[in-house]
């Protein structure tokens, strides 16, 4: 599989407040991940700007004219979204580098891309920031896909907290699945079972919530019984990851346990359902992620995955955390319950 790194030295320059989980030294952490890439001779692309039209897909026009006007200035534009004057470039380079992995795996027709970038983008809303997300780079990247003529784009969100941005933007879309599993109840209180999309979108959006303390056993059955199904039953032209790292049990922000092999899982999951579907064409967005060295191991596991070969059926090896949890099973449950109209489960 081909792999294609997108990430910018530029993403440390939006500046959050010390001690504020938001900080630039996530950005290091995946410089030095695109470093180890280009030292092994693998492909690591500086993004563009997003375009106002590329934006203005997902987002209002006065609410992108809103952002523009905090460039050169520090603003807070929600109780957890800063800017500093940097911040407006970096976001447009954030939301860019979304479109430059789409357009590179669309365009090579197969493989996949990883745009590692900050700010994070799956909470922002089509009219407001919200969560550290500014733009929300995941939906921008899904616009550009079918606007260059991908008739069925899938999104599956693993961070841990649920992408309200996202699926708002998609809800009413019948060429846009949702799919998210996310601890709940938790910020930023959306994504519960029976939440499943509206009009034309009906049955199209996916929520797995997961009580708090969720294990590797526990994304492994979700995972198994509704995640991949679902997707393998939408069949997409194009799948989109948005990639978040903070459900490792280290992450000091949320509450559950995953290990890093199960990132690496995860990512093994999804890009078999690609390769079925789609020529393996599949672009991850990084989201949040907020201890160090956490964010480092599990970035490296899911790029040693993609960058794998091959991946034979049945040699994805989920860890197994020998902690009893019945988590998944409910989660699954709710979902196959609320959803049963739409899918086929086991
Ligand atoms: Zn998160």
């Amino acid at each position: 599989m081909s792999l294609i790194l997108i990430s910018s030295e530029r993403f440390a320059e939006h500046q959050t407040p010390p001690g504020h989980p938001e900080r630039a030294e996530r950005a290091e952490v995946m410089d030095q991940v695109a470093s180890r890439w280009r030292a092994r001779g693998g492909e690591v692309v500086a993004p563009r700007a997003a375009t106002t039209e590329q934006l203005a897909r997902v987002h209002a026009r006065e609410y992108i004219g809103l952002i523009a006007e905090t460039a050169g200035r520090a603003v807070a534009l929600d109780p957890d979204t800063y800017t500093s004057p940097e911040s407006h470039e970096i976001v447009l380079l954030a939301a860019g580098a979304a479109v430059e992995a789409v357009e590179r795996v669309m365009g090579a027709g197969s493989g996949a891309a990883l745009a590692m970038v900050r700010p994070p983008g799956h909470h922002a809303e089509r009219h407001r920031a919200m969560g550290f997300c500014l733009y929300n780079n995941v939906a921008v990247a899904a616009a550009h896909a079918r606007a260059q003529g991908a008739a069925r784009v899938a999104i599956v969100d693993y961070d841990v907290h649920h992408g309200n941005g996202t699926q708002h933007i998609f809800e009413s879309d019948a060429s846009v699945l949702y799919v998210s599993v996310h601890q709940f109840p938790f910020y930023p209180g959306t994504g519960s079972a029976e939440e499943i999309g509206t009009g034309g979108g009906l049955g199209l959006t996916v929520n797995l919530p997961l009580e708090a303390g969720a294990v590797d056993d526990d994304y492994r059955i979700v995972f198994e019984e509704v995640v991949v199904p679902v997707v393998r039953q939408f069949r997409p032209e194009l799948l989109l990851v948005s990639a978040g790292f903070d459900a490792h049990e280290r992450d000091p922000l949320a509450g559950m346990r995953l290990s890093a092999d199960a990132f690496a899982a995860m990512t093994a999951a999804l890009r078999r359902v690609a390769e079925e579907c789609c020529d393996g064409r599949m672009v991850l967005v990084t989201e949040g992620g907020y201890d160090l060295h956490a964010l480092a191991a599990s970035l490296q596991a899911v790029v040693e995955t993609l960058a794998s070969p091959s991946l034979e059926p049945g040699s994805i090896r989920w860890p197994s955390s020998a902690i009893p949890s019945n988590r998944g099973r409910a989660a699954a449950a709710a979902a196959k319950r609320a959803l049963a109209p739409f899918w086929r489960f086991i």
